[in-house]
């Protein structure tokens, strides 16, 4: 059996200027027929832009009607960035997009859920926030660390009811989102705890979460989405691979991405 991702070919139908960092595809077209969502509300896709081969990881912000929302932080520089800068020129390009994946395991019976990140992590947190509060009464709260917080507040990109502490960035690549972490006031019980952002903020998480708060691995998940440093580099290492090998091999999605940290520690460039 083959073990290779699935791709579609999708069309850009429209992109949105969300907020000064933030722009949304909605892509479409016959090429996404067969896309099936895994229902997991911090799916992910890889996506491949015109005249690059290399894919970039997105989050799957909604899936209805035949359409797929991504929503882009546009940073610096970057091979995604650069394109969805472009403005309304891409609208009709074709892109490709992978099988969705999601690793969000919300144990039965939590009695909370917090959620931290920064901007790319936003649309995880929001479809993560608003799964959680219509199926359950779990109560939610959200850190999330992003610049234009003013404009992001606007657009109500949170669902209602949901506690929100908005912060800023230090500065344009980085984060300090390990120290907010290390401050929070743990609700009591047992709940569940979601974080994504930059990558050696996360590592610093996982060791906080495992060495002070001596969490099971089932009470929380932490994942690197991007790399900062001083060098700018695409990731070095493609997560899609070891995904699948770890699955494959029966393991958690804890272990998984601690092999990811792994794989990209010993990738030395930064
Ligand atoms: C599971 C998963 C889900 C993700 N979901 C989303 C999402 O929904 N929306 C989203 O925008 N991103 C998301 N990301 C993060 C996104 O894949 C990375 O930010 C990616 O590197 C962006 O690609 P690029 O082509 O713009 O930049 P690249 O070519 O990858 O990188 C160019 C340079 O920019 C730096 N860089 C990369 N990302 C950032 C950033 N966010 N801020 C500052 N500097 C950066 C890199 O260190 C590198 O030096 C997700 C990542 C993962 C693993």
């Amino acid at each position: 059996m083959s073990t290779r991702a699935l791709h579609y070919p999708a069309e850009v139908l429209r992109r949105e200027q969300l907020s000064p960092h933030l722009v949304r595809l909605t892509l479409g077209g016959a090429g996404l027929a067969g896309f099936a969502s895994t229902g997991v509300p911090d799916e992910w896709v890889g996506l491949v832009v015109p005249g690059q081969f290399q894919s970039r990881y997105y989050t799957v912000r909604d899936w209805s009607g035949g359409e797929l929302l991504l929503d882009v932080v546009v940073h610096e520089t970057g091979l995604v960035t650069e394109w969805a800068a472009r403005g309304d020129e891409i609208v009709g390009e074709q892109v490709t997009i992978t099988e969705p994946k999601g690793s969000f395991a919300m144990p039965d019976g939590a009695a909370w859920l917090l959620l931290v990140g920064d901007l790319t992590a936003l649309p995880a947190m929001a479809r993560i926030a608003e799964t959680v509060t219509t199926a359950s009464q779990v109560p939610v709260r959200v850190w999330a660390e992003v610049p234009d917080a003013d404009e992001v507040r606007g657009l109500g990109y949170l669902p209602a009811g949901v506690d929100v502490n908005w912060l800023a960035p230090p500065g344009p690549e980085e984060s300090r989102l390990a120290e907010v972490v290390e401050r929070i006031d743990w609700p009591d019980g047992a709940g569940y705890f979601w974080m994504a952002g930059e990558s050696a903020q996360m590592r610093a998480i996982r060791k906080h979460l495992m060495r002070e708060r001596a969490l099971p691995s089932t009470a929380y998940d932490v994942m690197g989405y991007w790399r900062g440093g001083a060098k700018r580099q695409p990731r070095a290492v493609d997560p899609g691979p070891i995904w699948r090998a770890g699955k494959a091999a029966g393991k958690s999605d804890e272990q998984i991405w601690a092999d990811y940290d792994a794989a990209q520690s010993g990738t030395g460039d930064r």
